[in-house]
């Protein structure tokens, strides 16, 4: 049941988003689940669509419930995850679904659901994701800079995943991530 289930992971500014993007808008079979976190809203983002956005006290209540699939700290300050129930209740309906979450979570969702399928988004290269990491013009210099020293360790755990995908072009990208669930 769980190889309808894709965990996409990647570093920062690889495009993960816009992939994901094109794949719900033309796949529309393949869904996104929404993660919970503790970070603030960016502007534009909305409750329950893009995250469900938790204080601190809320998220560990959900941990100590058992409602988390998995969950992390991200860029050493925010707690991310992932709420079980939905995305149990989604491959039981037998519907293709797809996590995009940091590389620490997705070994949890591998040990929990071991016929996931894993999938590393890489940039086509190093200089090439400082500069769309500048040229998004989201974060603040100082939190650029961490979101670098994240990426340089996350780029280290792409062997570690069932399938790496270069992102150099985002339909052709978004096509062969589709394929992969579908094999
Ligand atoms: P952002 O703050 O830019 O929305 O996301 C920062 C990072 O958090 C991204 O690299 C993303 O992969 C990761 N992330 C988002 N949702 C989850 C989740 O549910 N679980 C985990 N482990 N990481 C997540």
């Amino acid at each position: 049941m769980s190889n309808q289930l894709l965990v996409i992971a990647g570093p920062t500014a690889v495009g993960k988003g816009t992939v994901i993007a094109h794949i719900l808008e033309n796949y529309p079979d393949v869904h996104l689940s929404v993660s919970a976190t503790t970070r603030a809203p960016r502007p534009g983002e909305v409750n329950g669509f893009d995250y469900f956005f938790l204080t601190h006290e809320q998220f560990d209540q959900a941990i100590a419930a058992g409602e988390m699939l998995e969950y992390a700290v991200v860029h050493g300050v925010n707690k991310y995850g992932t709420p079980k129930a939905p995305v149990v209740e989604a491959l039981k309906r037998g519907e293709k679904i797809i996590l995009e979450i940091d590389v620490q979570g997705v070994a949890q969702v591998k040990a929990a659901m071991p016929d996931c399928k894993t999938v590393f988004i890489a940039p086509p290269s190093w200089e090439e994701l400082v500069r769309r990491l500048q040229g998004r013009g989201t974060e603040t210099p100082q939190e650029q800079a961490r979101r670098l020293e994240t990426a340089k360790a996350e780029l280290a755990t792409q062997d570690d995943f069932d399938y790496v995908v270069i992102n150099d072009d985002v339909a052709s990208c978004a096509r062969k991530v589709v394929d992969l669930i579908q094999a």
